[in-house]
């Protein structure tokens, strides 16, 4: 008999919103939480390089061709049911007319449909597009030689002994190391897909969220430039993490992107202002921000499950940009990114160990008085000190913003902020100038 349970609710729900699987896109980590009825699953992606010049390289780069085959040849139909009926073909009457392909057989099933599926969504996409704007264009045809995604579903992956086996066709497989942070693994019951692009592989998976955590004290942080993370606990405890690294990879790459683009320039007599490398170099330091950050939202985690928090709170991000702490231009850029992708993996390294992550609203944290509440603009002294125009409260800047934060939270919620969990206002700080080891393919840029 059938019985209803939240893990069926739960399963249910997954495959309602299957359909939208394929719209993958992301670069590292990225946190997806399904929330049902009693139960908390959250998807993880670990993403992992293959190896260059190696067999499987090879192997993924001619799936990846036949990918793009079977896209423009697809795509040929589309234009053509287009042309002739005025309608648009839905993923079922592609995968029935090209189930028996020459390029499609070629590939495992769920392969060669998942690409039909994307297919499918962008002329869905486009269609409902072009009722508001008659220019648009339909979805376009891919390079010959071009190397598309390929995605593996979990009927074409095995895991077997911390490595994943990836059915590229009937009898031909390929294998993939992975590793994974500690405290998760991935099984054949969790994992949900293997994607591959630009040769790195985005290994889909689910874990279990545990429960959020109803004991325990609440940890405040206050993001910055000088230091990427301060942080102060309702035990009076603070922690400055320095944003040197991060600045360091910033500067370091921000020279060489310059460097390269009056080359560029130079030589295409001012026509030209980006090329490959450019984006190589701005992948590159892309991908090492996130490397220091990932460096340093771990140690945030840790030192949570150290001191028992269970809530973290952090200024609304919304309002980043507005802030008058932001003025340079260039420092705002990389923050409102960098922000966000810390924001990003704090969450979820927090969410796995079931303390929760909240924001409050930074307005003003950053100009008042955290002993007093007298607000004023030029309390902020220069080189990151706070001193009260007014009570002569004096303390670190950051500090002093993130005790605010910290405050205006327990304020919220109707805590006690003064008394036995008092916010202390001296607090003991601990200074963190992140060992931050850097990628090894990374490692010639930043000596270099
Ligand atoms: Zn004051």
């Amino acid at each position: 008999m059938f019985q209803f349970t939240p893990f069926y609710a739960f399963n249910a729900l997954f495959k309602m919103s299957y359909p939208s699987i394929y719209r993958w896109d992301t670069a590292d980590i990225k946190l997806y939480i399904t929330k049902a009825i009693l139960i908390y699953k959250m998807y993880l992606t670990t993403r992992v390089k293959i190896a260059e010049g190696g067999e499987e390289r090879e192997a993924l780069r001619e799936a990846g061709n036949i990918c793009t085959k079977i896209w423009n040849k697809a795509n040929y139909y589309c234009r053509e049911q287009w042309e002739q009926t005025g309608k648009i073909p839905s993923y079922y009457e592609l995968q029935r007319v090209f189930k028996d392909d020459f390029w499609c057989r070629k590939l495992h099933s769920h392969t060669a449909q998942a690409v039909l599926h994307k297919l499918a969504e962008s002329y869905q996409s486009w269609y409902k597009l072009k009722k508001t704007d008659p220019k648009a264009h339909p979805p376009g045809f891919r390079k010959k030689n071009s190397i598309s995604t390929i995605a593996f579903t979990n009927f074409a992956v095995r895991v077997e002994d911390h490595r994943l086996r990836l059915t590229l066709t009937k009898g031909k497989h390929i294998w993939l190391d992975y590793q994974v942070q500690p405290g998760v693994e991935i099984t054949q019951g969790n994992i949900v897909r293997v994607e591959i692009t630009n040769g790195y592989s985005n290994i889909v998976y689910r874990v279990e969220e545990p429960e959020p955590k109803k004991k325990g004290q609440v940890m405040a942080i206050d993001l910055g430039i000088i230091n990427t993370a301060t942080t102060v606990k309702e035990d009076g405890e603070a922690k400055i993490y320095s944003g040197k690294g991060v600045l360091s990879i910033q500067r370091y790459f921000n020279k060489e992107i310059a460097k390269l683009q009056s080359i560029v320039m130079n030589q295409s007599g001012g026509k030209k202002k980006w090329s490959r490398q450019l984006s190589e170099l701005s992948r590159k330091r892309r991908r090492q921000i996130k490397h220091a950050l990932h460096a340093l939202t771990r140690s945030i985690v840790e030192d949570c499950v150290k001191s028992n928090v269970k809530e973290v709170v952090i200024g609304d991000l919304r309002n980043i940009r507005k802030g008058k702490r932001w003025n340079k231009k260039s420092s705002q850029k990389l923050h409102a990114w960098g922000f966000k992708q810390f924001t990003e993996l704090l969450r979820y390294k927090l969410a796995l160990e079931g303390i929760r992550l909240v924001t409050v609203n930074e307005k003003s944290t950053s100009k008042m008085c955290s002993r007093c509440g007298y607000v004023d603009r030029y309390n902020r002294k220069k080189r990151g000190w706070f001193k009260c125009r007014k009570c002569g409260y004096e303390e670190n800047a950051d500090i002093n913003a993130a005790i605010n934060i910290l405050k205006k939270y327990l304020h919220q919620t109707g805590r006690p902020v003064e008394g036995s969990s008092g916010v202390v206002n001296a607090p003991r700080v601990i200074r963190w100038d992140g060992n931050i080891p850097s990628e090894p393919d990374a490692r010639q840029f930043i000596g270099g």
